[in-house]
């Protein structure tokens, strides 16, 4: 052969580490070589638009093919190849000089955070290849180039002929790993780390051509010319879902940051499900790696995404992203547009918004309450459901007024009997479902003091009366309550003879240790205390009660007391056995 050398630094112990270091991972050979391919069709691409290289008409494209006998396999594309003096340069000496800071990295760092920043690329194929083959020529024509690197170091080089430029490599697959000789096994490998790789990626086998990229993944493309379908479509297929996600955003930042992001919500039956957030970073549409939840900012929960960022490095570690201060304020830009994004639906596609918004406000909710400066950037804009349909803000509630209370329900059909009573007010209520929404509603509160969230059963306006007195010490006794607060009001004649009420506050409180003895599997915790009762001074059966014209006074207002509680919750049973007596008795 024409040259001979060898690796100029104590090379026994450089393919051994690199076979340590990188087994986790070793699949990433694959993408390393891969993206070596693009990056020299790139390269080819741009001189011929610069007018250095002659556009030749080819259709680039990269190859991978297995050699079972052989023991091989082959990578091909036809970028702008290697004349002698650049494979000299770039392959024995640069190539290799990562290879070199990684071990004298690796010599001094014993963390797992090693992978970081290292330029293995092209030696990576050391991980499978005992002995590694190349025939390249450069695009300016000349001799090509045969090279062979053995697992030792040494290698050689001769001239060669070949009829186009571009670059062939042949990894002789080591005995250990021979498994890497499977045409299914490299397939999900080039799945995972090139679906998205900018030129066709083809895995030949025999007859059989399959590419298996999309050169245009979604991401890159202009926001403006991706439609929802495309979206959801891509969705489905990077995140393995049946459904379209409910919101989505896509993000193109170049200055001062520079990434590319596409965010989604998934639909999902259940807020809790736990499903957790996924993002998946890319660089220049190579793939890196998974669950890269550094860069999605934490009060995102459950969102996932992909991230394309050419800033990081392609072999970017876990404890690098963590400590970067790069990715936090991608992280804060990202939490930015998700807010940006939120916020101009609400401005200019309301209904869209309102059409999913039952199963995203959980999300939306939580993360105002978890970041700051998210929920001061959205808040106004949250939307809650009214109970007789539609969407409305607390801004819109409350209407020309600043301040008041906001009336809401937590079961339309367990409260109805108040609801309607709003209802005939003409008073807005709004529905609670979910326990984010009780959270979240003291959050609100937190933030403006001039509001007050009240369930609907919480109280009443109460009137005065002259023969309280009476009245007030009659439930006491029926009821056995002491501390129960009696109180007057007018509902109408037909109204009930008199309603529970709950003090918001106390109701709260006994709604949350309920929430905390449920979570410490301790179901039995008791109706909360606090129940008050509110007369109708309109009911015709409280107006005898009052002028003593009835008889077992005692029965009727035992009767009428458990009705109320009957309307306002599901009675105990032994509140349920006195009832059905009395009502035997009674009628
Ligand atoms: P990096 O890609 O980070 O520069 P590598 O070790 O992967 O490091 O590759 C070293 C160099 O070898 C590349 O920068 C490139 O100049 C050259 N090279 C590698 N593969 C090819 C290829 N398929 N075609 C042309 N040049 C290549």
């Amino acid at each position: 052969m024409a040259n001979k050398g060898a690796l100029s630094v104590d090379t026994e112990h450089l393919f051994p580490i690199i076979k340590k270091w990188l087994y986790s991972e070793k699949d990433i050979f694959i993408r390393e070589v891969a993206s070596n391919a693009c990056d020299a069709i790139t390269k080819h691409k741009r001189l011929i638009s610069l007018g250095e290289a002659e556009d030749d008409g080819l259709n680039y494209r990269i190859t991978f093919k297995i050699d079972k006998d052989e023991r091989t396999i082959t990578v091909s594309d036809n970028g702008i190849g290697m004349n002698l003096e650049e494979v000299e340069k770039y392959i024995n000496n640069i190539a290799l000089s990562g290879a070199v800071d990684f071990i004298s990295k690796y010599e001094s760092d014993n963390s797992s955070g090693i992978i970081g920043h290292f330029g293995l690329g092209f030696y990576s194929m050391f991980i499978v290849a005992e002995k590694v083959e190349m025939y390249t020529r450069s695009f300016k024509g000349g001799d090509g180039v045969h090279w062979i690197c053995d697992s030792d170091g040494s290698f050689e080089s001769e001239p060669c002929t070949r009829d186009s430029h571009g670059t062939e490599i042949i990894m002789h697959v080591s005995d250990d790993e021979l498994a890497y000789l499977d045409n299914e096994k490299l397939k999900s490998i080039l799945e995972r780390y090139c679906s998205f790789m900018p030129y066709d990626i083809v895995l030949v086998d025999g007859e059989n051509e399959t590419v298996i990229n999309d050169t245009n993944p979604l991401w890159q493309r202009n926001p403006q010319d991706v439609s929802d379908e495309d979206y959801n479509e891509f969705y489905k297929k990077v995140f393995n879902d049946i459904n379209d996600p409910l919101f989505k955003v896509h993000i193109v930042a170049d200055y001062p940051l520079n990434f590319k992001a596409v965010l989604f919500i998934p639909a999902r039956k259940n807020a809790y499900d736990s499903t957790e957030s996924e993002f998946k970073l890319f660089y220049n549409s190579v793939f890196v790696a998974d669950n890269i939840k550094e860069a999605c900012p934490d009060h995102l929960v459950n969102f996932k995404g992909v991230l394309d960022c050419p800033e990081l490095p392609l072999n970017v570690s876990r404890s690098y992203l963590q400590n970067d201060a790069y990715v936090r304020k991608i992280a804060s830009h990202i939490s930015k547009k998700v807010a940006d994004k939120l916020n101009g639906m609400f401005t200019t596609e309301r209904d869209l918004l309102e059409k999913n918004w039952r199963d995203m406000k959980p999300y939306f909710e939580f993360a105002c309450m978890r970041d700051e400066k998210f929920g001061d950037r959205v808040r106004d804009n949250i939307l809650f459901e009214k109970a007789d349909g539609g969407f409305i803000t607390v801004k819109e509630y409350l209407g020309d007024k600043e301040e008041g209370d906001i009336y809401y329900t937590t079961d339309k059909n367990g409260q109805s009997y108040y609801l309607q009573l709003f209802k005939d007010k003409g008073v807005e209520v709004l529905v609670f479902d979910s326990v984010v929404e009780n959270n979240f509603a003291q959050y609100l509160e937190s933030k403006n003091d001039k509001i007050k969230f009240k369930r609907i059963d919480s109280g009443f306006d109460s009137v005065e009366t002259d023969s309280s007195e009476k009245l007030v010490s009659l439930f006491k006794e029926v009821c056995g309550k002491e501390d129960m607060e009696i109180k007057f009001t007018s509902l109408g004649e037909d109204g009930a003879a008199a309603l529970i009420s709950l003090p918001e506050d106390g109701r709260r409180f006994a709604d949350m240790m309920r929430m905390y003895n449920l979570a410490n599997g301790n179901e039995s915790f008791p109706m909360p205390n606090g129940e008050n009762l509110t007369i109708n001074t309109d009911n015709p059966i409280i107006k005898k009660l009052e002028s003593d014209s009835i008889e077992n006074a005692s029965d009727v207002a035992k009767h009428i007391y458990l009705s109320a509680v009957l309307l306002s919750r599901t009675l105990t049973s032994e509140e349920a056995k006195e009832f059905i007596k009395l009502n035997n008795k009674l009628i």
